[in-house]
């Protein structure tokens, strides 16, 4: 069975302000690599036409949907904090964003693709329940996996974040909520300054911070000791993959050491364990990742590697 790409012209227009890593450029940059004969066989599909805020209030109560909403600016920008920023197409794309995670689940449920990759932009995993953060709107994966357990009756969802950033919002929106792992490796210290191993919710967050200077050899460790046995332990009926690129030696937002081969393995490694549990239903969705040539490289190693079911 295949796997499905949703990609949309509409996630260019979220735009950010000169010299913001966060850019349109990142999804040109993965748009080309993807359309590589290498990748033929993806199913493409267009995000849906419209978010639904219904959807949204998964994650974020409805007060603060109608702030972002609200202010969407005319012209220009509006500046949510020191790097988050609302452009007149923001509110359109942050919402079809969410609605692209939303479709994938139920492609991926309705069993016509086996796991699905969305590249949206803007990103999610900073997101928290009332506050825009750290280039993030709504929390895409939070609002994938309850969609999926209330539109499929799907019971647990483990979301894995390889951001190299701490996945703060996604772990503020299930920190109390047993049905829903949250799982990290992430770069200590760094931006948000969560991530501490000893923070753990109900027992369901499990968080493996990283050392600057770590690689490949640590985020393998780091999965196999911790994050893949406390997933198996879990038993997911769906595995979402907060897929960030920027734990890559290129970067230049953080310093670990990842290469493109790290995340194909990353993706393996998940996938099996989908295989056993999740009946191979793996969503992944698009976070950080700034240097565009190793983002656009990542990004094939790791879709290239879902294809391969
Ligand atoms: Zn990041």
């Amino acid at each position: 069975m295949a796997t499905l790409l949703v990609s949309d012209p509409i996630f260019l227009e979220h735009l950010v302000p000169p010299g913001h890593p966060e850019r349109p450029d990142r999804l040109r940059a993965i748009d080309r690599a993807l359309s590589d004969e290498a990748f033929a066989a993806l199913e493409r599909r267009a995000a849906p036409a419209a978010g639904s805020e219904e959807t949204l209030a998964f994650a974020h109560d409805q007060r603060y949907i109608a702030l972002i909403r609200d202010n969407v600016p005319a012209q220009g920008f509006t500046r949510l904090d020191a790097d988050t920023t609302l452009s007149p197409k923001s509110y359109v794309a942050a919402t079809r964003a969410a609605a692209a995670a939303v479709m994938a689940v139920d492609a991926v449920m309705g069993g016509s693709v086996t796991n699905a990759f969305c590249a949206t932009r803007p990103p999610g995993h900073h997101a928290e329940p009332t506050q825009a953060m750290g280039f993030c709107l709504f929390a895409n994966a939070v609002i994938a996996a309850r969609h999926a357990q209330r539109a499929h009756g799907v019971g647990r969802v483990a979301i894995v974040d390889f951001d190299v950033h701490h996945g703060n919002g996604t772990q503020a929106c299930v920190w109390s909520d047993p049905t829903i792992l949250y799982a990290s490796t992430h770069q200590m210290p760094l931006y948000p300054g969560t991530g501490a191993a000893s923070e753990r919710g109900v027992g369901n967050v499990f968080n493996v911070p990283l050392a600057p200077g770590a690689g490949g050899v640590e985020f393998t460790e780091a999965l196999t000791s911790v994050i893949l046995p406390g997933v198996v332990t879990f038993a997911p009926e769906l595995i979402i993959i907060s897929a960030g690129f920027d734990a890559h030696w290129r970067d230049p937002l953080a310093s670990l050491n990842f290469e493109e081969e790290d995340y194909a393995l990353a993706t393996r490694m998940l996938m099996d364990v989908a295989d056993r549990h999740a009946g191979s239903r793996i969503i992944s969705l698009l976070e950080g990742g700034y240097d565009l040539q190793s983002l656009a490289d990542s990004v094939a190693a790791h879709v290239k590697t879902l294809m391969s079911v």
